[in-house]
C-alpha cells in the first residue's frame, strides 16, 4: 500500500545509559502511517506513549532503528524543514502571552516565513482557512488566555494546521476537557484527516473514542510489547482483553465497551428483548448479577411491555414473583435481598461456631 508518510524501522525507544545499561523503553517497532490516517496510541501510565511520540518527532533520538518521514531520513531534516512536514500539539498549557488567537494560529506559517515573520496573502489565507476548519473563525480576535479550553485546544489544532504538515501529533488532544468537548475534537481531528488527507497520530486514554474513531491503534503496554492494527482487527483478536486484564477493567467484546471488573456471584435468567433487555443486563450486571439465557440462575427476571414502557418482574430463589416499574428499583431490590441472605448465612455460620 502507498501514501505512507512515516515510517519506521526496528525502532528501539527510550533513555541512553548515564551508567550502565540503557533503559529500554519497547523495541524492534515497525510501524507505517499513511494519508488521511489517525492512529490512536493507547497504553497505562508510563508505558512510553510520550516516549515514542518524542522519538517519532525528533525531539529525542532513538536508541535504535530509523524513522522516514516523507521518504527521507529523519535525522537529516533542519528544524524548519521538520517544522513544513511535522506539527506537534503538546499537552501541557504552553503559556502563550497577550495573544489574538489569530496571531497564535499565524504562528504556524514560521516555517514558511522569512526571519521578518512578515505573511504573505497566501500565509493569510491559510491563517483564515485553518480557522474556520476548525469552526473557530468567530474567535480570531480574541485573546487565547481568555478562551475556554475546548475553544482553546480548537486554537491549537489550527495553528498546527496552518503548518501545513504532513503529519500532525497530538499528545492527548482531549486532556482537561468534558465528554462533548471530547468528542467534538475526536470528530473535528477525524474530519480534517479525511478532508484535508492529513495523517495523524493522537494519545489518548479515551478508549472507548479511540475504539469509535481510529483508523488504527497503537497499543503499548507496560512491559514494552507493541500491537497494532484496526480497532475492529484488535478486538477480534482478544488484544484489548489481554491488555486491560490486570487494571480492573473489562473489555466486553460483544458490546465493544469496557467496564468494570465485577465478581459476579450470582446469575440472573433474563427474559425479554429489544433495547430493554440490553439495557436490562447492564443494570444486572452493574449490580454484581451474571446474566444467562436459561436456567439453572437465582434469580428470573422478565420484562414485560415494550421497550418505551417496559416494567420487569423478579423472583430469586423461588420467593414469590414481584412487579417493579423501573431498573432503580429492581437493582435495589436484588441489594435487599443479596443482604439479608449474606445476614443470615453469617448468622448460620455463627451458630454452627458456637
Ligand atoms: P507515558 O507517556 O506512557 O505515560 P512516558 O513515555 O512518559 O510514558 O514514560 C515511559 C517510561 O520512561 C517511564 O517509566 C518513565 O519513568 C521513563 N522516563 C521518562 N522520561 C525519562 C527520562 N528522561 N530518563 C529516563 N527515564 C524516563
Amino acid at each position: 500500500m502507498t501514501n505512507v508518510v512515516l515510517s519506521a524501522e526496528n525502532l528501539s525507544i527510550g533513555y541512553p545509559a548515564r551508567r550502565g545499561q540503557c533503559r529500554v523503553i519497547a523495541k524492534d517497532l515497525q510501524l507505517h502511517l499513511r494519508r488521511g490516517e489517525v492512529v490512536c496510541l493507547l497504553g497505562p501510565n508510563g508505558a512510553g506513549k510520550s516516549t515514542l511520540l518524542r522519538t517519532l518527532t525528533g525531539m529525542q533520538p532513538p536508541l535504535a532503528g530509523r524513522i522516514w518521514l516523507d521518504g527521507q531520513d529523519l535525522r537529516t531534516f533542519s528544524a524548519r524543514e521538520l517544522a513544513r512536514r511535522m506539527s506537534v500539539v503538546l499537552t501541557e498549557r504552553v503559556e502563550v502571552g497577550p495573544l489574538t488567537a489569530y496571531a497564535l494560529v499565524a504562528l504556524g506559517r514560521h516555517p514558511y516565513t522569512g526571519w521578518t515573520g512578515r505573511l504573505r496573502p497566501h500565509d493569510e489565507a491559510i491563517v483564515r482557512w485553518a480557522l474556520e476548519a476548525v469552526h473557530a473563525a468567530h474567535l480570531a480576535r480574541r485573546m487565547v488566555h481568555e478562551l475556554s479550553d475546548g475553544e482553546r485546544q480548537r486554537i491549537m489544532v489550527a495553528r498546527a494546521l496552518a503548518q501545513e504538515p504532513l503529519v500532525m501529533v497530538l499528545d492527548e488532544p482531549t486532556a482537561f476537557l468534558d465528554l462533548p468537548r471530547r468528542v467534538e475534537i475526536m470528530q473535528l481531528l477525524r474530519r480534517l484527516a479525511r478532508e484535508a488527507r492529513q495523517a495523524m497520530i493522537l494519545s489518548t486514554h479515551d478508549l472507548e473514542l479511540a475504539l469509535n474513531m481510529a483508523d488504527v491503534l497503537w497499543l503499548l503496554t507496560a512491559d514494552g510489547t507493541f500491537y497494532c492494527g484496526a480497532p475492529e482487527d484488535l478486538v477480534l483478536k482478544g488484544v484489548l482483553e489481554t491488555i486491560f486484564a490486570d487494571t480492573g477493567m473489562v473489555f466486553d467484546r460483544m458490546r465493544g465497551q469496557f467496564r468494570m471488573h465485577q465478581t459476579m456471584r450470582r446469575r440472573a435468567n433474563l427474559t425479554g428483548d429489544g433495547l430493554a433487555k440490553i439495557w436490562t443486563a447492564r443494570a444486572l450486571e452493574r449490580a454484581g448479577w451474571q446474566v444467562v439465557e436459561l436456567p439453572p440462575a437465582e434469580a428470573h427476571v422478565t420484562i414485560i411491555g415494550d421497550s418505551h414502557q417496559p416494567s420487569w418482574e423478579l423472583s430469586v430463589n423461588g420467593a414469590p414473583k414481584q412487579q417493579f416499574t423501573s431498573l432503580y428499583a429492581v437493582v435495589h431490590w436484588l441489594r435487599q435481598q443479596c443482604q439479608e441472605e449474606e445476614q443470615h448465612e453469617r448468622h448460620a455460620r455463627a451458630t454452627d461456631c458456637a
